[in-house]
C-alpha cells in the first residue's frame, strides 16, 4: 500500500488550487463538498469560476500563483494542466509545507484524491494506485446502487440515536436492529415520508427489536427431506415460514430454502462426506448464538435430522445454553430412494427387519455386523456408502453373502436428476465406478428396483454377473 488512506480534517483549512480551466473546476466539484476555505489562482478564469466566487463558495485571485501565496495552506492541486506550470506552482507548494496533488501526474503527487461515494457523513474512498482507474470506476457505481441515497440522512438522524439504542443488548441484536435501519425499514421510512421518516423509522423499530431479544430463542431442528420441496411436511414449512434465521446443509436444495421467510437470514453451515465443511462445534455455537439473541432459528438439515445428521450434539448445545426446541421430523433419504425403487422396504416372507446404515464414520469406514447382514432376505439401507462400497462388498462376501443379492444404488433420490443404476452384490463396486455418480447416493442392500421402475427407463442396469 504506497497511499495510506486517511480522512482529513478540513474545516476551516486552506487548501489551494492553480488553474482557471476544466481541471480546475472538476477538482473544485468535490472540493467544494469539503468545510475548507477554498482558494484559487487563475491567471485567465473560466466564467464557472467567476461564479463560485461570487457565491462566497471560493476565494478567486486573477493571477497566477506566486511564492507566499501558500504560507498556511495543508493542501495545493496544481490543476493549469500544463506541465511547466505545474512544476513551477508545485514546487512553491513543497517549498511553502503544503501536501502537493498535480492534476494527471501520479509520479510527482504526494498525494492521490481516491474515488469518492457520497453518502455524508458516510463517505466511501476507493483508490487502486492509479494503477485501475476503470476498475475504480466500477467499483464506485456498485457501491452507489448498494448504498441508498438516503444513507447519508439515515447516518446524521441515526448517529443522535446512539444511546437509546444501547437499551439493546450488546452483539447481535444491536446489529441487527442497525442493519433493519439502514437497508430496510429506515430507506422505506424516508421514501414514504421524508426526513421525518427516519425519526419514526427508529422510534419504531426499537421497540420491534427490543421485544424480539426479550422474546427467548427457540431452535427447530427441520426435516428438509430428500430434495423433492413437495416432500417437505407442513411442520416444516410452517416452521421455515417463521423463522428469522435459517442454518441449513449443503445438501438442502434451492427450491427449499426458497420457502423461507423473505427477510430470515439464510447461513450455510456446509457438511459434506469428504470436502471442506463446517466444523461440528461451530455450528452447535452458530445456532446458540442466534438462539440466545432472541431468533426462532430452523436447523435446517436433509432428510430427516434424527438420521445420521449428528443432532444429539446440536441439541445437548442448545439445552446447555437452556434455549428452547423441538425436532419436525422429515422423510429420510431411505424412504424416498425406496420410493424411487418402486419397492416396499419390508415384506412379510423376506425381511422383518431394515437396517440404516452409514458407509463411513468419524474413523473411516463403519464396522457393522456383517454376519447378520450376510444371511439371505436381510435388507439395509446405507448412507454416504459411495465411497465404502468396494469395503462393504468385501466385508459381505467375506461372511458369506450370496454374490447374487441385489444392490441398488439411487442418486438424488426424488429429484429431477434422480438416477438408479442396479447391480448384484458381486459386482456392486465396479457397476458404482462405471456409474459415476456425483450426487447424493443412498445405497440399497437387498434390494432390487422393481419391474416396473425399470420400465420407466429412469436407471441403467448393470446385472453381468
Ligand atoms: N439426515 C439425512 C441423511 C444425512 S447423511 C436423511 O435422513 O436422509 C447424508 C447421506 O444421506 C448422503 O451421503 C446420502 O447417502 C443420503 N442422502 C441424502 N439425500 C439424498 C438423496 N436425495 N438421494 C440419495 N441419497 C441421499
Amino acid at each position: 500500500m504506497q497511499h495510506f488512506p486517511i480522512f482529513l480534517d478540513t474545516r476551516g483549512k486552506r487548501i489551494v488550487l492553480s488553474g482557471g480551466g476544466e481541471a480546475a473546476l472538476a477538482k473544485l466539484r468535490l472540493l467544494t463538498k469539503s468545510e475548507a476555505r477554498l482558494e484559487v489562482f487563475a491567471a485567465d478564469p473560466h466564467d464557472d469560476l467567476r461564479r463560485l466566487a461570487a457565491e462566497g463558495r471560493i476565494a478567486l485571485t486573477e493571477r497566477a500563483l506566486a511564492e507566499g501565496d501558500l504560507r498556511g495552506a495543508v493542501l495545493f492541486y496544481a490543476a493549469d494542466e500544463d506541465a511547466d506550470e505545474d512544476a513551477r506552482t508545485a514546487a512553491i507548494a513543497e517549498a511553502e509545507g503544503a501536501l502537493v496533488n498535480i492534476v494527471d501526474n501520479l509520479a510527482d503527487s504526494r498525494f492521490i484524491t481516491p474515488a469518492i461515494v457520497d453518502r455524508d457523513p458516510v463517505t466511501v474512498a476507493i483508490g487502486t494506485e492509479g494503477a485501475a482507474p476503470v476498475l475504480a470506476r466500477a467499483i464506485k457505481r456498485e457501491l452507489e446502487e448498494r448504498l441508498p441515497p438516503v444513507l447519508g440522512l439515515l447516518a446524521r438522524v441515526g448517529k443522535a440515536f446512539r444511546p437509546m439504542a444501547e437499551k439493546l443488548p450488546f452483539g447481535r441484536a444491536r446489529r441487527e436492529f442497525w442493519a433493519d435501519y439502514y437497508f430496510e425499514n429506515g430507506p422505506r421510512a424516508v421514501e414514504a415520508q421524508g426526513a421525518d421518516g427516519a425519526q419514526a423509522a427508529l422510534d419504531g423499530l426499537l421497540e420491534k427489536h427490543l421485544s424480539r431479544a426479550a422474546r427467548p430463542g427457540h431452535v427447530d431442528f427441520v426435516g428438509a427431506g430428500p430434495g423433492d420441496a413437495e416432500l417437505l411436511t407442513l411442520k416444516a414449512r410452517a416452521a421455515l415460514d417463521k423463522a428469522d434465521v435459517v442454518i441449513h446443509d449443503r445438501l438442502i436444495s434451492g427450491e427449499i430454502l426458497e420457502l423461507a421467510r423473505r427477510e430470515a437470514l439464510m447461513v450455510e453451515a456446509g457438511k459434506t462426506g469428504f470436502g471442506p465443511s463446517t466444523r461440528q462445534d461451530d455450528i452447535n455455537a452458530l445456532i446458540v448464538e442466534h438462539a440466545r439473541g432472541g431468533a426462532h432459528v430452523v436447523r435446517l438439515k436433509s432428510g430427516d435430522p434424527t438420521v445420521f445428521g449428528r443432532l444429539d450434539e446440536e441439541i445437548e448445545a442448545v439445552e446447555a445454553a437452556g434455549v428452547d426446541w423441538r425436532i419436525v421430523p422429515g422423510i429420510t433419504a431411505a424412504s424416498a430412494a425406496i420410493a424411487g425403487l418402486g419397492q416396499s422396504q419390508t415384506r412379510r416372507g423376506r425381511n422383518s427387519q431394515v437396517r440404516f446404515l452409514t458407509g463411513h464414520d468419524t474413523k473411516g469406514f463403519a464396522d457393522h455386523d456383517w454376519r447378520a447382514l450376510a444371511r439371505p432376505g436381510e435388507v439395509a439401507a446405507i448412507y454416504m456408502g459411495k465411497r465404502a462400497a468396494r469395503f462393504l462388498q468385501g466385508r459381505l462376501l467375506m461372511h458369506g453373502a450370496d454374490p447374487a443379492t441385489p444392490v441398488s444404488f439411487v442418486e438424488n433420490a426424488s429429484r429431477p436428476d434422480q438416477r438408479i443404476v442396479a447391480a448384484r452384490l458381486a459386482d456392486m463396486a465396479r457397476v458404482l465406478d462405471d456409474a459415476a455418480l456425483t450426487g447424493p447416493v443412498l445405497t440399497f442392500y437387498g434390494i432390487a428396483p422393481r419391474k416396473a421402475a425399470a420400465m420407466a427407463g429412469d436407471y441403467e442396469q448393470e446385472m453381468a454377473l
